[in-house]
């Protein structure tokens, strides 16, 4: 396997960046992951939107072009032979002595690109079942909107739900609305039929899949309000999912151990699922 670091192709195996880099000092940097479906990227410019974005945000600079970054992405993925399977980007404010101030001569960027391979079929099993959710107390800083590779509370979060035998963990704000998953967004289907996930304003990274999934629900002109939806409101749900580039539409069957709807992936979560890869959004698969 090949990496990208700040400017070579490297062995997977042997790819490093500094120990002074503050991406590893001080989580100082941001991420982005791409789904690849044959062979191409899927919604590239919207993650390049996000990355500048999450890279305005923290004040570092873009390390190279869009244009560049695209070509780089592409050649990872190229040089991998990866069909189907997942990019990842990440952009550090560089090497320096560790300080927390922001260096006072300016430094590079880091960037580091790795792809994996993935099979399709794997995530399509698991989308046949269904997932189980545990909720978790909200206890992530209230920028959850810049895509950070600090993701301590998330990797806390997520652990205790595989220890309780579940795949995600479902943020629950101090008001009882669930926020979003520890790396997906989440949605419902109320038992009045309503498809509901929350505003990407506050409280939520505004995923991709999620924005996509939204233009696939205007397409089809299914019932949908973007509104906060309670733990409660979700116990009682018609059926439930998450999104993310990584699992695409998972359907969600069991919160805090209880089934949602009849236990099984519903019909609105399995359509969206189907639609997915054939939707206009593939701006490079069209
Ligand atoms: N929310 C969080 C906290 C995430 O980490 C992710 C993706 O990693 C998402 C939502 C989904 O975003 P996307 O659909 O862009 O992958």
């Amino acid at each position: 396997r090949i990496a990208y670091v700040n400017g070579e192709y490297v062995e997977h195996a042997k790819a490093g960046v500094h120990i002074e880099d503050r991406g590893y000092q001080f989580a100082d940097g941001v991420y982005e992951v791409c789904e690849v479906w044959q062979g191409k990227l899927v919604d590239g410019p919207r993650h390049l939107d996000r990355l500048e974005r999450s890279l305005r945000e923290l004040r570092i600079d873009m390390p190279m072009s869009r244009a560049a970054l695209t070509f780089v992405m592409k050649e990872v993925i190229r040089r991998n032979l990866v069909r189907h399977g997942l990019v990842y980007m990440q952009v550090t404010r560089g090497v320096a002595r560790r300080d927390h101030f922001f260096p006072l001569q300016p430094v590079a960027p880091s960037l580091v690109i790795t792809s994996k391979s993935t099979n399709p079929r794997a995530g399509d099993k698991q989308a046949e079942t269904g997932i189980a959710v545990v909720s978790h107390p909200e206890n992530r800083w209230p920028r959850v909107d810049i895509k950070t590779v600090g993701l301590l509370p998330n990797v806390l979060a997520k652990q205790h739900a595989r220890e309780q035998g579940a795949k995600e963990a479902w943020y629950v704000d101090a008001n009882g609305y669930v926020t979003e998953g520890g790396s997906t967004n989440a949605w419902i289907v109320t038992k009045d039929g309503v498809l509901v996930t929350r505003p990407a304003e506050s409280g939520i990274l505004k995923g991709i899949t999620r924005a996509v999934v939204l233009d696939l629900v205007a397409r089809e002109g299914i019932r949908f309000e973007e509104r906060a939806f309670s733990l409660e409101e979700a116990f009682e749900a018609r059926e439930a999912f998450v999104t993310a580039a990584s699992t695409l539409v998972m359907p969600v069957v069991q919160l805090d151990g209880r089934p949602i709807g009849n236990g099984h992936p519903g019909s609105i979560a399995t359509r969206l699922r189907q639609e997915f890869h054939t939707a206009s959004h593939l701006e490079e698969i069209r």
